[in-house]
């Protein structure tokens, strides 16, 4: 029963939309503007408007976790071809923000209907890792790998930091479990590219949420050191303990240094 008025209030909604489409059409039209180069001009003024502020509010978020972000990125709004052509490859999706860190650069999507908000926090989180690899004297962070399994140890705890940085600000929740994680390194490889997303992205920011939480700067200068190895790949529940469990050991070794030595 409920159905029927759905069916009949559809045909009226689709005339609204087109209507409206019709509209803003016509508006374009007439100020001589295409929708894309409005976009860019309004996301161009909403994020030299606002960034500052947002890192801001991520540094106090952040305090207590020695996380600070110190260098404002460059931010473009449009994504170079290139970067449209890699994800779509490898994700089957078009990518909503990139973070270049050669140049300390951040793009962000000129499509329509993008909460831009938490693309750019989470390319924040790329930034703050390259700035802070940067600033320990380790040059660009991620740089790319010479071999798959590399890369895929890289890719998930670089993906891993973006995502809890984005997150931990804005709440957006995940049921990632580490029942989820492939049976086998290949399978990675073996999946649909939502399913492999899902893993990189949502998988990632399981992985490294509790070290960062737990260990915060100190904590993500550790993951950056002892990436996900091929044979972890095949464990990820286990590297994920290890590194907890050598961390617990080296504070406790500088604790016992700062009071005995
Ligand atoms: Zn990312």
């Amino acid at each position: 029963m409920n159905s029927l008025p759905i069916k009949m209030n559809l045909p009226k909604k689709f005339i609204r939309f087109i209507s409206i489409a019709a509209i803003t059409l016509s508006g374009y039209l007439i100020s001589g503007t295409s929708p894309r180069t409005d976009i860019i001009k309004d996301r161009t003024a909403y994020i030299g408007e606002n960034l500052e502020s947002i890192i801001h509010l991520q540094n106090e978020k952040f305090e207590s976790l020695r996380i600070e972000q110190s260098r404002i990125p460059s931010v473009k709004v449009g994504i170079p071809k290139s970067y449209i052509e890699k994800t779509y490859k490898e994700y089957g999706t078009r990518p909503l923000g990139v973070y270049n860190p050669s140049t300390n650069t951040i793009f962000i999507t000129d499509y329509p209907f993008v909460n831009i908000n938490t693309v750019l926090k989470h390319e924040l989180g790329h930034s703050y890792a390259d700035s802070l690899s940067e600033s320990l004297g380790n040059g660009n962070w991620p740089l790319a790998c010479k071999d798959k399994y590399s890369e895929l140890g890289l890719r998930l705890v670089s993906e891993g930091i973006a995502e809890f940085i984005e997150t931990e600000v804005t709440g957006r929740k995940s049921n990632f479990k580490d029942s989820a994680w492939p049976r086998s390194t290949e399978n990675f490889w073996n999946r649909d590219s939502t399913l492999k997303k899902y893993l990189i992205y949502d998988g990632g920011r399981h992985l490294v949420g509790d070290v960062i939480r737990e260990y915060g700067r100190e904590g993500i200068i550790y993951l950056m050191d002892n990436l996900p190895t091929k044979e972890d790949l095949s464990d990820l529940p286990s590297y994920k303990s290890r590194v907890l469990e050598e961390l617990s050991n080296r504070n406790a070794r500088l604790l016992y240094q700062l009071r005995y030595q």
